[in-house]
């Protein structure tokens, strides 16, 4: 057991972790950044940091014996898993009874597993969800300020339409247009011209080689190589990696005292340290800084927190899908992994849905379209502690999908008459035609103004903060990062300007 100190002290090393551990260290701040996953630069023996998910290795899933992606079958075989070495891979799976969610480990968070879609949700609609923030200055500042610091980006038109590695995504756009449906081009932190590189064989192919999920070797701007880059050339900031947080406790004179496990590749612990800090920053995603705080307000270490911590959590709508095409509607061999286009049928008053059109890279043709429909649900979870197990447990039951599930197949019934198309049965198991079991967005736990005041200061703990998705009330209509980020620009510009002032 160690004992340590650091003025500022960050868990997490996602989104909104990174904004806090760039911001503070700018401010002058001497930060510690506590994250349980790796620090993902070292090749292996292949000479790859990251495995691709067409031959996943131990690399690929957190300490899994066996892989645990997402498509779990196709032509109902169980052809898609690998049985691999428990490892601390890059991507978890933490399943809760009714829902599993998907999470990125490693330093940079859900940005070394994510489809890399930096979409900014429709004014109406963050006004709806988050009605207490200036959304003019969202607009204004922080979105912009955010889209900088990550290296958004969008594809050339004219080589979208020309290409063979996005096929896939013009086929959808042709069925959605038969239908009525409007399509946009998503904006992404996948260099573009890495991609068209990789395609004319002047870079090493990473987008085009079927690396996505678990983690890209090439092209993406993953947080490692954007704000924690930045965060660590201050010279303010250390990451500590393999330390998992375990519990938060306030002394007596306020400061907080994390107690973090620090574990090995085989996941045994090999020290507990505690840290104290003056001002500790929760941004473990979701579930992880939903947990820290209701296992802390169960156990006693942080009693006062108010009953909506654990609150207000939800999927953001999350459903995918998939089409079988007509054997003259190709979508190719070649996928790139990046999507670049999505159905926006969001203004729709009965059934509002934004649908990612994904890639389904088999390296072969298999006539799919594949799809991440993100709904409008009005249902959330809450994340209660199970003393027994001193676990958190989401408590989400599957019929609170239904909005979700009855939106998605309004959308994509309409798609299949206008086409005469069939969904496909065999690629979710169960012979289902929506997923709905899993979800890539995990959002609330934490939410901003309820758990926390307007900026995210924890209600009755000065100093302790929530600075990741888990502010966010379970839905914002698009891919969630590039609101995380922004929301947090906007909040720590406001902790740093009067919680801090003058030191
Ligand atoms: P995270 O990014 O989840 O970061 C939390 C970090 O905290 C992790 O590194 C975790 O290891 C660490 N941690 C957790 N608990 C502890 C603890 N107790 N101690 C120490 N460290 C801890 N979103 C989009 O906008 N566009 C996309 O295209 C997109 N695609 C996705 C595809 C996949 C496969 C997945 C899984 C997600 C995708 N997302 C996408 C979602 C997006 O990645 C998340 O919304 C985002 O990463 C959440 O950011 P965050 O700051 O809340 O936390």
């Amino acid at each position: 057991r160690s004992a340590d100190y650091a003025p500022a002290v960050v868990i997490g090393s996602g989104y909104g972790a990174s904004v806090a551990a760039l911001r503070l260290a700018e401010a002058g701040v001497d930060t510690l950044v506590l994250e349980m996953g790796r620090l993902w630069n070292t090749p292996g023996p292949d000479g790859k940091v990251f495995c691709s998910t067409g031959a996943p290795d131990h690399r690929s899933m957190w300490f899994r014996g066996r892989t645990e992606a997402p498509l779990a079958t196709f032509l109902w075989l169980d052809v898609v898993n690998k049985d691999i070495t428990p490892y601390p891979g890059v991507l978890d799976r933490v399943a809760h009874p009714d829902m599993a969610v998907y999470v990125g480990r490693g330093v940079g968070g859900g940005s070394l597993v994510n489809g890399g879609m930096a979409v900014t949700p429709p004014r109406s609609y963050l006004t709806e969800v988050l009605p207490q923030i200036d959304a003019a200055r969202m607009y204004d500042t922080y979105f912009p300020r955010a889209r900088a610091a990550l290296g958004v980006n969008t594809v050339d038109p004219a080589w979208f339409e020309s290409t063979k590695w996005y096929r896939f995504s013009r086929i959808s756009r042709r069925h959605a247009r038969h239908a009525g449906l409007r399509t946009v081009f998503v904006p992404s932190v996948y260099d573009f011209a890495h991609m068209e590189r990789e395609a004319s064989g002047q870079a090493p192919k990473s987008a085009l080689a079927g690396e996505v999920i678990y983690g890209n070797n090439h092209g993406k701007r993953s947080l490692d190589k954007t704000y924690l880059a930045a965060a660590l050339g201050t010279g303010r900031v250390v990451i500590a990696t393999g330390c998992r947080a375990r519990s938060i406790r306030r002394e007596p004179d306020g400061s907080y005292v994390v107690t973090a496990d620090r574990t090995d590749d085989s996941g045994r612990t090999v020290e507990t340290r505690e840290v104290g800090c003056a001002r500790l920053f929760l941004g473990a995603g979701s579930l992880g800084t939903a947990e820290l705080l209701v296992r802390a307000r169960e156990t006693g270490t942080l009693p006062g927190l108010d009953d909506e911590v654990g609150r207000g959590w939800g999927h953001n709508g999350n459903v995918m899908t998939a089409r079988a095409n007509h054997l003259w509607d190709t979508v190719g061999a070649c996928q790139a992994t990046m999507p670049a286009l999505g159905i926006d049928d969001w203004a729709n008053p009965a059934c509002p849905v934004f649908a990612e059109v994904a890639p389904l890279p088999m390296g072969f043709e298999h006539w799919i379209s594949l799809y991440l429909a993100i709904t409008r649900n009005p249902e959330r979870g809450v994340l209660r502690y199970d003393a027994a197990a001193d676990a958190v447990r989401l408590d989400w039951r599957r019929e609170q999908n239904q909005p979700s599930v009855s939106a998605a197949k309004s959308l994509f019934d309409r798609i299949n008459r206008a086409n005469v198309t069939i969904y496909r049965y065999d690629l979710f198991g169960g012979n289902r035609a929506f997923a709905d079991d899993f979800t890539y967005h995990p959002l609330g736990g934490c939410v901003l103004g309820r758990a926390t005041d307007d900026f995210g200061r924890v209600k009755g703990y000065p100093g302790l903060y929530v600075t990741d998705g888990s502010l966010i009330p379970g839905s914002i209509g698009v891919n969630p990062f590039l609101t995380i980020t922004a929301l947090a620009e906007r909040n720590m510009e406001r902790i740093l300007a009067v919680d801090l002032a003058g030191g």
